[in-house]
């Protein structure tokens, strides 16, 4: 990594304009390891100024992208993707040690930030108009056209993946931008605006400001030269950023939390079904995932069997240090560490002792924040376990005797993110996909899709839609021309 070192504390700075720097007012972040609680790195607080000298890069530099023809630009992308997989160990590294997810889920983490790079370098030259036909004495065609320069918030919990997800299209479609990641994440954005110069994007085209949201994210939010803005991340900034961004009237769009109802019938592949709900709510980054199957609605009929090895294979589960890859690292931070913790006696309060508690096996030889997996069972959907997101390793069981329940269920949310269904009663399924207040609907598979296929919510979890093709129109407008030719 090009972080440089005095002692072994790595130091990164901000990326503008081509260019490293520390933040104009000297300030740096600590970066935790929170597998050991070790500063191992610092990086730069960008503030106020910090954003404008990148915003005002960022629009004299649209020109210089706009002057690639689109395939010139899509192989910039293309060689992004590949400076991406060509990086991955040492960024999978990094990604490991900033956020403590387990170094393989590193690795796929990185392949899906190329992946992005990949996928929509082959839009660049398909973003296209119509024409419309008013008839023979005019022409009439609309162009799709970049919005100039894009702003990107970005959480902590997936910093690569999400950098990607919505920094690729935005360039693709001609766009500038200016990424202001978490501040507990920032080392491989830092390293990822590094990998896009290098790959041959114009100066001042890509420019990577951490700092605090407060200060970064909200000068960003503020500033007069970005045209949009691309918030992931909690529900009350995300209030405060689409506010902001309504009062400028600026593009913008919101990727918030959910509180997903995983939803198991008796007619369901069951072993399918615990894969499934292992994965949405423990396996994947320690369940700090927006679209974790946080919520598990089982039937009756099979909730005694199916929570019975749901437990034997929770309890196999190892928990420790991302790089030695266990089933589940540490959480990101001492804060989140505490606010899972605080809903686990918050669950012990409504509903007594969980089925699986929390504490990993060897906790007392470990550093870290460090959550076990955990299962509470028989809850109801009013209970604050299952109406807000905790976003950890941490599942209420809720279980249910109809169809029409489990949807009520599913949909008495303040979220409507993603939702899933184990059956294989196809009509049933396909009820369900139509019925369900969600983004995004996974059937036998929880979080099935790809980079191709959209993504949003409904409700406090957000508007617009990131992924696949449909990304283009939040970083694109659409000019319309006509042309009266007489008769
Ligand atoms: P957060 O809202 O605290 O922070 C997200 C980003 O916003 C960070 O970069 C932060 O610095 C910045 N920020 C904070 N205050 C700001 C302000 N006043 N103005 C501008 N920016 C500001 O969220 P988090 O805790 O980092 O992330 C976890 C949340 O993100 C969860 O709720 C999760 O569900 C959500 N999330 C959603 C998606 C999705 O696609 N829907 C994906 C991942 C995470």
């Amino acid at each position: 990594m090009t972080g440089h070192s005095t002692t072994s504390i790595q130091q990164f700075e901000l990326f503008i304009d081509s260019k490293s720097f520390p933040a104009e007012s000297g300030e740096t972040i600590p970066i935790v390891d929170s597998a050991t609680e070790e500063t191992f790195a610092t990086i730069a607080a960008g503030g106020a100024s910090d954003i404008d000298r990148a915003a005002t890069v960022a629009s004299e530099s649209t020109t210089a992208w706009l002057e690639m023809s689109p395939p010139e630009r899509g192989r910039v992308l293309n060689r992004a993707a590949m400076l991406i997989r060509k990086n991955k160990e040492s960024l999978a590294e990094l990604l490991t040690r900033e956020n403590g997810k387990p170094i393989s889920q590193a690795r796929t983490e990185i392949e899906v930030g190329a992946r992005y790079f990949e996928y929509y370098a082959g839009a660049t030259d398909k973003i296209q108009g119509e024409t419309i036909p008013l008839g023979r004495e005019y022409v009439d065609f609309t162009i799709r056209e970049p919005l100039g320069v894009t702003g990107h918030i970005v959480p902590w919990n997936f910093p690569v993946s999400l950098f990607a997800r919505s920094v690729a299209p935005s360039l693709a479609a001609g766009n500038a931008v200016v990424v202001k990641p978490a501040e507990q994440t920032p080392l491989t954005s830092v390293e990822l605006g590094k990998l896009l110069d290098e790959a041959g994007i114009p100066d001042g085209t890509i420019n990577v400001v951490p700092g605090y949201g407060a200060e970064a994210g909200a000068a960003l939010t503020n500033h007069s030269d970005i045209t949009a803005i691309a918030f992931t991340g909690s529900v009350p900034t995300g209030k405060k950023v689409a506010a902001t961004a309504a009062r400028q009237m600026k593009h913008v769009h919101i990727e918030a939390g959910g509180k997903n109802p995983n939803v198991v019938f008796p007619d369901a592949d069951l072993e399918a079904a615990i894969e499934g709900t292992l994965i949405s709510i423990f396996t994947r980054n320690a369940g700090q995932v927006c679209s974790a199957g946080d919520r598990l609605l089982v039937h009756k009929e099979v909730h005694e069997e199916f929570l019975k090895e749901l437990v034997e294979r929770v309890e196999a589960l190892t928990v420790g240090p991302g790089l030695e890859d266990p089933d589940i690292g540490a959480l990101v931070s001492e804060e989140q560490y505490k606010k899972v913790r605080k809903y686990i006696k918050i669950g012990r309060r409504e509903l007594g002792e969980p089925l699986v508690n929390g504490v990993p096996k060897n906790t007392d030889k470990m550093a870290g924040y460090f959550v076990g997996p955990t299962i509470f069972d028989d809850a109801n959907n009013d209970l604050r376990i299952a109406r807000e997101e905790i976003f950890g390793p941490v599942l209420t069981v809720i279980p249910f005797e109809t169809e029409t329940e489990a949807l009520e269920i599913a949909n008495d949310s303040d979220y409507g993110l993603s939702a899933g269904i184990f059956t294989n009663d196809l009509e049933r399924a396909h009820r369900f996909a139509r019925d369900v207040i969600a983004g995004q609907v996974y059937i036998n598979e929880w979080f099935a899709g790809g980079v191709e296929t959209p993504f949003g919510g409904h409700r406090e979890s957000g508007f617009g839609r990131e992924k696949g093709l449909e990304a283009l129109d939040q970083f694109t407008t659409t000019k319309n021309v006509c042309l009266s030719i007489g008769e």
